[in-house]
């Protein structure tokens, strides 16, 4: 059974999000502006642990995944082949009543349903007033190559990473002498001018894409579409910790797939808001291939020496999305307890993503302790993500590293002094033990692995 999420959570994330440190609205002292934020010291800190847990499962860990980072802004024929310029759109409707408010088509009901109102009827989800016709808007954001603002100047700013891939692909075929299946990756911004943006950072107008394009020979892409899709499902749960039961696997409706592919699993999450995705792996055929062949005249085959045979390779396309993630782990490790009398908040991040592995507190500021304690904190940066912090009493420290999801604190105390010993506290159980300093990297270690496994535990549920 999932969980039912709390209602207000989302809420309570943007004040945490927003207090502690992991994400403001962007510009935000001119009133900000929509569907787009910046992220602050925790927020950084999270999601290149994000990006970095994603690289090692799908480039580092591997022998058949090379990576690639290709330009933002590329050759507008690129947009045109793959189908962007016609058909990247999405049905906006204008509200003719009272509020005049611009909608999604396809978000109509479920806009509706959110409010409480019947999704039955064709009306405004805001004021109930008419509706106007539906028409085609075109998702990506334009700009001009050059001083002339003429429509020949035309550029766009990419909104996905995949079609960098897939120019590139005979490129790294000649450049690694790769041989198929292989896969190429790539992580960073990609830019949609959504219509309705929100639900906080789900739907962003600029966000973040991790993207990898498997290249393999028609007939084994429908097992290899298979292994991504249990792969990927798993990395959530394993590498990112997050709980089995607010994930699924959703296979697409016929009527659903995009015209490019053969076959479409969501990864989704159970967040306040409802089942939504936060990566898509698609069958996308050899669709992109052949149509940048027939679009540039290059031959954008492969051919395998060993069957004497040319053919365009199929694709199978995990793409995922770090900002989603990112309130997915928010959400999924936020927890209140009780704890003698007060309310105890702890974010029950996996040891790997959170923004600091171990935070290092003096008891007090008083310069001896202060002393030992940076000299700690400093030895102990090479092997983890450490945070120094001497400000406020200990325990609004230890509340504030909860709240933040730090797994693991040491604190030096006056005893420290003499016995050359320090307490580790760890945060979900909240037991501490005392450790001797010159065993503190190899304690710290030990007790991140525990860490780690019942992240574990937790994620499946046992
Ligand atoms: P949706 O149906 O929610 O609009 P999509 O199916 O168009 O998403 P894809 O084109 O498959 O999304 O993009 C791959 C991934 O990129 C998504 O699973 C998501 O994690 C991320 N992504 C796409 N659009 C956005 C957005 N506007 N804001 C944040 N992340 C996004």
């Amino acid at each position: 059974m999932s969980e039912a999420p709390r209602s207000d959570l989302i809420e309570t994330l943007v004040s945490l999000a927003k207090q502690r440190g992991f994400v403001y609205p962007s510009s935000e002292i001119y009133g900000g502006i929509n569907a787009l934020y910046d992220f602050g010291p925790l927020g950084t800190r999270l999601r290149r642990n994000i990006r970095n847990r994603w690289w090692r499962a799908m480039v580092e860990l591997r022998d058949d995944i090379e990576p690639i980072e290709t330009s933002i802004i590329m050759n507008p024929q690129v947009w045109v082949a793959s189908g962007h310029v016609g058909g990247f759109s999405d049905p906006l409707v204008d509200c003719t009543g009272t509020c005049r408010k611009r909608w999604r088509e396809d978000h109509l009901a479920a806009e509706r349903t959110e409010r409480g109102k019947d999704p039955e009827v064709r009306a405004c989800p805001e004021c109930d007033g008419p509706l106007g016709e539906p028409r085609q808007f075109n998702l990506m954001f334009r700009t001009f190559l050059g001083p002339v603002e003429e429509a020949a100047a035309t550029v766009y700013l990419r909104p996905e990473t995949a079609q960098g891939m897939f120019v590139n692909f005979q490129n790294v075929v000649n450049s690694t002498r790769r041989r198929l299946p292989f896969g190429i990756a790539q992580n960073g911004r990609s830019f949609r001018n959504e219509i309705s943006p929100g639900n906080y950072i789900f739907r962003l107008r600029e966000f973040e894409q991790m993207e990898m394009e498997y290249f393999c020979e028609p007939g084994t892409d429908d097992g290899l579409f298979e292994y991504w899709c249990a792969e990927r499902h798993r990395w959530y749960i394993e590498d990112l910790g997050v709980r089995t039961v607010n994930l699924r696997l959703r296979p697409h409706e016929k009527d659903e797939l995009a015209h490019y592919a053969k076959a479409a699993n969501d990864v989704e999450y159970l967040f306040p808001f409802g089942w939504s995705e936060l990566e898509g792996i698609a069958n996308r055929t050899d669709f992109d291939l052949s149509a940048h062949q027939k679009h540039s005249g290059r031959d954008l085959s492969f051919y395998d020496q060993a069957a004497n045979r040319r053919f365009v390779p199929y694709v199978i396309e995990p793409a995922a999305g770090v900002d989603r993630i990112f309130i997915t782990l928010l959400c999924d490790a936020y927890d209140e307890e009780e704890v003698r009398g007060e309310t105890r908040v702890v974010l029950r991040l996996h040891p790997d993503v959170a923004p600091f592995q171990v935070a290092v507190l003096p008891l007090s500021k008083k310069p001896e302790l202060s002393e030992l304690a940076r000299s700690v904190e400093h030895d102990l940066r090479s092997r983890f993500a450490t945070e120094y912090d001497e400000t406020q009493s200990i325990g609004r420290r230890y509340r504030r590293q909860d709240e933040i999801g730090t797994p693991l604190a040491v604190t030096i105390d006056f005893d420290s002094l003499e016995d050359r010993a320090a307490t580790i506290r760890e945060r979900d159980g909240m037991t501490q033990v005392r450790v001797p300093l010159e065993g503190l990297p190899a304690a710290l270690g030990e007790q991140l692995d525990a860490c780690r496994a019942r992240a574990l535990d937790r994620a499946q549920g046992s």
